[in-house]
């Protein structure tokens, strides 16, 4: 199994992953164009997506839906009561529902949906198993729920939020309901949550971290990486730390 970022932060997210056969993207929160170019630099097309599946319906995870849904006549993956808000950015895609807690086949993946806790409609997580392997998927949730710490617990990559460092937050000049809202139980996660999580369900096999949807106000890749990276080496943890940016692609990180 391959994972490669396209983008992401809180500005446009988007990422792709590939095992066996099959090809799935995660959130089209960047332009059509950008996923199509980001697909090419990973030596791939449009037509080898099988599947989009959707974290949630925020601008910055579906923002290039509706011009990519028109291009790639392929199956967006949502929870059901995602549907309604889709529909009218996507209306002639095929839909297929997601149940959280229920694993789906879509192709060489098993994929299993998780709720997050986030201000979205039934936003999902996911965790992508395919050739003995678990790829954790967590984005845009203001805290860690009970029920990822079993699911994700095993999975060799993370692909884990560190949005925002509560010291810059707080600095940030930003309206204090807004600061609120980000550092709420239904916000993001920052980097000392993130870590927390990691210690959580940090194992041996735990190979690759990729630190996600970093903030471009409230956090930077060194300030993120820095705080995971003190965590792993109180843990004496080998994994290898990867940050995801807006503007560059990560390419493929394999296991
Ligand atoms: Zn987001
Ligand atoms: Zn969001």
């Amino acid at each position: 199994m391959k994972i490669a970022v396209l983008a992401s932060s809180s500005r446009g997210n988007a990422s792709v992953i590939t095992a066996g056969e099959t090809t799935l993207l995660v959130d089209a929160g960047i332009s059509a164009r950008r996923i199509k170019l980001g697909l090419e630099a990973c030596g791939l097309s449009l037509g080898d997506i099988h599947g989009i599946c959707i974290t949630h319906e925020h601008t910055d995870h579906v923002g290039g839906l509706a011009v990519l849904s028109g291009k790639v006549k392929t199956k967006i993956y949502c929870s059901r009561y995602l549907r309604a808000d889709l529909k009218s950015l996507a209306p002639d895609a095929t839909y297929a529902f997601l149940e959280p807690g229920t694993e789906v086949r879509i192709g060489d993946f098993t994929v299993l949906p998780i709720s997050v806790s986030h201000d979205a409609v039934d936003p999902l997580g996911y965790v992508f198993k395919a050739d003995g392997v678990r790829l954790g998927y967590i984005t845009d949730t203001g805290c860690i729920t009970r029920t990822m710490i079993p699911a994700l617990q095993g999975v060799q990559v993370l692909y884990l939020e560190s949005n925002y460092d509560q010291d810059m937050l707080y600095d940030s000049g930003r309206p204090q309901d807004l600061i609120g809202r980000i550092e709420g139980q239904w916000g993001h996660l920052s980097n000392a949550q993130a870590g927390e999580f990691v210690r959580q369900i940090a194992h041996r096999d735990l190979r690759h971290i990729i630190l996600a949807h970093l903030s471009p106000e409230c956090n930077t890749p060194d300030c993120a990486a820095a705080a995971m990276q003190a965590v792993l080496d109180d843990l004496h943890h080998p994994a290898t730390l990867h940050v995801a940016r807006q503007a560059e692609l990560l390419p493929w990180v394999q296991v």
